[in-house]
């Protein structure tokens, strides 16, 4: 199990995991046309400084580094809810050809040729799949998603479709690792009451007297949880605030950044 870091031909660099054996990739910010500082130069989220066209033209570019068409990807705003929602070819182009006033933080389909997309930046892309029942998933899991179970929920919704949990792969991508995610005692306390005490004390600890939580951590112990087996989940060993020239980081930026989207489609 291993992530690579595949540079195109036509120049963008973009992530992938081994275990998912259908077109993914993980964006980073690398490749792009875009020229502002802090959104050079592949960011793929509108009102972050770019012009519509730009990132319409990263989209293309990432689109064809990882062999999807850039019309097929669904990718609406993110309200970072746990909120999953079935994804069809009706709903292909919301997010960037048209808008959409629904929001969400995740898909599943069956569908061949629905890309499903999620935009991160410093928060946790999660890809899913289960090869043999033909069913992906996609979620974006901040730390309100992650503590209120995003990730149990995408396997749910995949269940619910007829995915077997024993399938079930999952990549989770570049984010904000223990490292560098200094949290203050309200984040404490929102995450024991969304997702328990247990997780709090597992997954937030105390260092050189800061208080420091690991979203990666708990959204593995989720996909566990929810019967995902530790040999079907892949991480990227990868913290999107210790590489600021590879990925965009909101939290080394002091919010002053591009967007990365991670895509997946059967
Ligand atoms: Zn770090």
């Amino acid at each position: 199990m291993s992530f690579t870091l595949v540079s195109a031909q036509n120049g963008v660099k973009y992530m992938r995991s081994d275990i998912i054996p259908v077109r993914h990739g993980f964006a980073t910010r690398v490749g792009g046309v875009s020229h502002e500082p802090h959104t050079a130069s592949l960011n793929l989220a509108f009102r972050r400084g770019d012009d519509e066209q730009t990132v319409i033209e990263n989209l293309r570019l990432f689109s064809e580094a990882v062999g999807v068409c850039a019309e097929s990807v669904v990718s609406r705003h993110q309200i970072h809810s746990s909120r999953v929602v079935y994804a069809d070819e009706k709903m292909c182009g919301e997010g960037y050809f048209r808008e959409c006033d629904e929001g969400c933080d995740g898909y599943v389909t069956d569908r061949v040729g629905v890309t499903l997309g999620v935009k991160t930046a410093d928060c946790v892309p999660i890809l899913f799949c289960d090869h043999d029942a033909h069913i992906i998933g996609a979620v974006h899991a901040g730390w309100r998603g992650t503590a209120s179970g995003i990730a149990a929920e995408c396997v749910s919704k995949m269940c619910e479709l007829g995915a077997n949990v024993k399938n079930i792969r999952a990549a989770v991508g570049a984010a904000i690792h223990s490292c560098c995610y200094e949290v203050g005692e309200d984040f404490r306390e929102s995450v024991t009451a969304l997702a328990g005490e247990k997780m709090a004390r597992e997954f937030i600890h105390e260092r050189d007297g800061g208080l420091y939580a690991d979203i990666i951590g708990m959204n593995r112990s989720m996909l566990l949880g929810a019967g995902v087996h530790d040999e079907n989940i892949d991480i990227s060993e990868k913290c999107t605030c210790c590489e600021p020239s590879l990925f965009y980081s909101h939290r080394y930026s002091h919010g002053v950044r591009g967007t990365m989207l991670s895509v997946i489609s059967l």
